[in-house]
């Protein structure tokens, strides 16, 4: 009867349910998410609390049986069922807190979506399986450390609860659960930056999270993207490229950082990516010629010939000419400079915490370079 593919495992302990419910500090005005009511066990407890429950359930026979629970009773006007997948939602429904005894297999994005929401709830009390909840409040040099360990902990508080044995659930789960309690911060407390930005970052950095955040900024599709996110922000900004700093660079410690880079991916043997980017410029390069050649197609055999012996010996001169390439020497010399100006070059994702990552999203919004 229960469908184990969508996370169906019904709380059969009322001791639970009233615990999730308890432990979220419930008052008379909240609106509450709740997040796969199932038969409503958590559910009816809260609407006995508060002004309203919406609740979100993507399978319609849950959606009937929470309904018909409180039908007839004084907690039917205070019941919202909406029914449909919660992470296909544009955004949660503004509430005061969430609640869930969370379907496992949408425990990250769930997550994600309460904190990117630019006014969170006060509160979030959530069941998760142990190993989720472990990762949800590591820190820097635990094992479980992640990008969501680095989110949840900028952008909240994160508790556990208790502890919940998997004898507590119709039908059992295969692992044991946590109960953890999330407040997000709010208002003048909530970081001053774009959540996007600051994951955006994350991303790139725990992308391989043992490896130096120098070599993590190597790979040629991370630095791709900040020389087309660069472009677009001295765009809407009407900035002018920065291109002293490419060209100064050939004498200066930023230079050094530069070359370290593509030094470093040469040692990092279990990182290809980064070796490939000398490569997509001279690529890129091609390409570029390979455009010029083709407006030539009218041109006497003799003037093309000169034309690109001359092309070749200027190449071979300034390796890149045109303002594609320019730009990405731009933006390698910003990154190479923003890595050595914040002293975190060497460091590892997983070494570093909230503050170095917000230092570096700072340094390189400095430096006009954006991650979304
Ligand atoms: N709250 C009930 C309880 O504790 O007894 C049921 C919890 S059960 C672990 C998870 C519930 O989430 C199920 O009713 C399932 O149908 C629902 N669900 C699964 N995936 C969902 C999704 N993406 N959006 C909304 N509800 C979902």
């Amino acid at each position: 009867r229960f469908d184990k593919d969508i996370g169906q495992h019904i709380l059969k302990n009322p001791g639970i349910s009233d615990a999730i419910v308890e432990k979220a500090f419930l008052k008379p005005t909240d609106v509450v998410v709740e997040v796969g009511p199932g038969t409503g066990n958590i559910t009816v407890r809260a609407l006995e609390k508060v002004k309203k429950v919406i609740a979100i359930e993507l399978d319609p026979r849950m959606g009937a049986e929470v309904t018909k629970r409180v039908q007839g009773t004084p907690l039917a006007k205070k019941l919202e069922v909406i029914l449909g997948d919660v992470i296909k939602l544009p955004e949660l429904p503004p509430c005061d807190a969430l609640i869930s005894n969370t379907p496992y297999q949408i425990s990250s994005p769930l997550v994600f979506k309460m904190l990117s929401m630019p006014n969170p709830p006060r509160v979030a009390v959530l069941m998760f399986q142990r190993e989720f909840a472990k990762r949800l409040v590591a820190r820097p040099g635990d094992a479980l450390y992640s990008r969501l360990s680095v989110n949840v902990n900028f952008w909240a508080t994160c508790k556990h609860i208790m502890k919940v044995g998997k004898q507590n659930f119709k039908p059992p789960p295969k692992v044991e659960s946590d109960v953890v309690r999330i407040e997000p911060l709010l208002g003048s407390a909530r970081p001053n930056v774009a959540f996007e930005e600051f994951d955006g970052l994350l991303r790139i950095a725990f992308n391989r999270k043992n490896k130096t955040l120098r070599a993590a900024f190597a790979i040629k599709e991370v630095l791709a993207m900040c020389e087309k996110n660069y472009k677009v922000y001295c765009a809407l900004h009407n900035i002018p490229i920065d291109e002293s700093i490419a060209d100064s660079s050939t004498a200066t410690a930023d230079n050094a950082a530069v070359s370290g880079m593509d030094v470093d991916m040469a040692d990092d043997d279990d990182n290809d990516d980064g070796n490939d980017d000398q490569a997509m410029d001279q690529d890129e390069d091609n390409q570029d010629n390979q455009d010029e050649d083709d407006e030539d197609e009218d041109m006497p055999a003799f003037f093309k010939e000169l034309k690109e012996a001359e092309a070749a010996k200027e190449a071979s001169k300034t390796p890149s000419r045109n303002p594609k390439s320019k730009v990405a020497m731009v933006v390698r010399a910003k990154v190479a400079k923003v890595l050595a100006a914040t002293g975190l070059a060497d460091k590892r994702a997983r070494q570093c915490d909230q503050n170095d990552f917000l230092k570096l999203l700072l340094a390189f919004h400095e430096e006009g370079i954006h991650f979304s």
